[in-house]
């Protein structure tokens, strides 16, 4: 039986509700490590348990191998949060990465315990964490990107290096993690010996990738320390030549922080210039696509005709096609278990 003091229990339209009357400011921000971490559901609870009482929201998975988190903690508890975490000794003096644009990210806490922290699907047996791709601080990245030879990758999905990604990128195109590693390895083949620079979000998916890569032969790895967030904080403060154009995708309300003002991407309904990520409006859908302004006003904020039209529908009418399996089909028909997905 699960503790209820120990999980969300609330709806969302409540949390949302709460969410908009606070009165104080949060901070946004992401760390990760790799490190051993044992008696899990424990670990679990407590952080659970320490973080909601100091009103920490977001998205954190623990995992045998290590911890990944992207919070959301108020401003005024950012000092107590700090503490906390250094208390344990494997999240002390964990690296904090912090959002490049602010804005809503989270409205509850999710602590789930995974196999892994990034679901490549890799066996234990097919890279060796000891061995990772040398990190480059933002500035060395460029130097390096500006030698001929050198290949950039980006550790992403397709739905997040559509709306920006570093100049001359090669950008994989697949749907999830469990893709990615297979894929470039074989858009890579050959290329053993050739100085490769990876990078990702935050660094936790580069990490583990440069470890498999390492693994596989190759021998000169490099990752981007911190991603791209921290690559948009020294283009932002510290006057560095940006050579990543167009928006950083992230995994919270904000779907976007935007790097340059370059818009890479097109509405995927009428084609026109558009870099802005929506979840479609019909509860039944939340199909993540790109929607220009003219579009989400035309179809109210859904991805087609029939998600606007099964949202205008009253609840009792919603409730009924729902208990009807055929309706329900071609109505959500792209929806997929909640995760992002592209129309093709
Ligand atoms: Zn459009
Ligand atoms: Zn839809």
């Amino acid at each position: 039986m699960k503790n209820p003091s120990l999980y969300n229990e609330k709806s969302k339209k409540d949390l949302l509700e709460e969410l908009k009357l606070e009165s104080f400011k949060r901070l946004t921000c992401s760390f990760y490590r790799y490190v051993s971490i044992v008696n899990l559901n424990s670990f679990r609870d407590l952080l659970y348990e320490e973080w909601s009482a100091l009103k920490i929201f977001g998205r954190v998975y623990v995992s045998n191998e290590g911890i990944n988190a992207q919070i959301s903690c108020p401003q005024h508890n950012w000092k107590s949060y700090n503490e906390k975490l250094n208390t344990h000794r494997v999240l002390k003096d964990i690296p904090k990465n912090f959002a490049v644009e602010e804005g809503n990210s989270f409205h509850k806490l999710v602590i789930k315990v995974k196999d892994e922290i990034v679901a490549y699907g890799l066996n234990t047996n097919e890279y060796d964490m000891n061995f990772v791709g040398k990190h480059l601080s933002p500035r060395e990245f460029n130097s390096a990107m500006n030698r001929p030879k050198s290949i950039i990758v980006d550790m992403r999905n397709y739905y997040e290096s559509e709306v920006g990604k570093f100049k001359g990128a090669i950008a994989p195109s697949v749907e999830t993690s469990r893709e990615l590693l297979p894929e470039i390895k074989r858009l890579l083949k050959g290329k053993e010996e050739s100085e490769i620079l990876m990078y990702c979000t935050g660094g936790v998916r580069c990490e583990k990738a440069s470890s498999f890569f390492i693994h596989n032969g190759f021998k000169n790895i490099n990752q981007l320390t911190g991603g791209i967030i921290n690559y948009g904080h020294q283009v932002r403060n510290n006057n560095l030549e940006s050579q990543f154009i167009g928006k950083n995708f992230v995994f919270d309300a904000r779907l976007g922080e935007r790097i340059t003002d370059d818009v890479i991407s097109n509405c995927h309904q009428c084609g026109g210039t558009s870099d802005n990520h929506i979840d479609c409006n019909n509860d039944a859908c939340h199909i993540l696509f790109i929607q220009c302004y003219k579009c989400s006003k035309k179809y109210d904020q859904c991805c087609s005709i029939e998600c606007m039209e099964f949202n205008r529908l009253s609840e009792d009418e919603k409730r009924t096609l729902r208990k009807d399996p055929d309706q329900v089909v071609s109505m959500t028909r792209n929806s997929t278990s909640g995760k992002p997905r592209l129309i093709t």
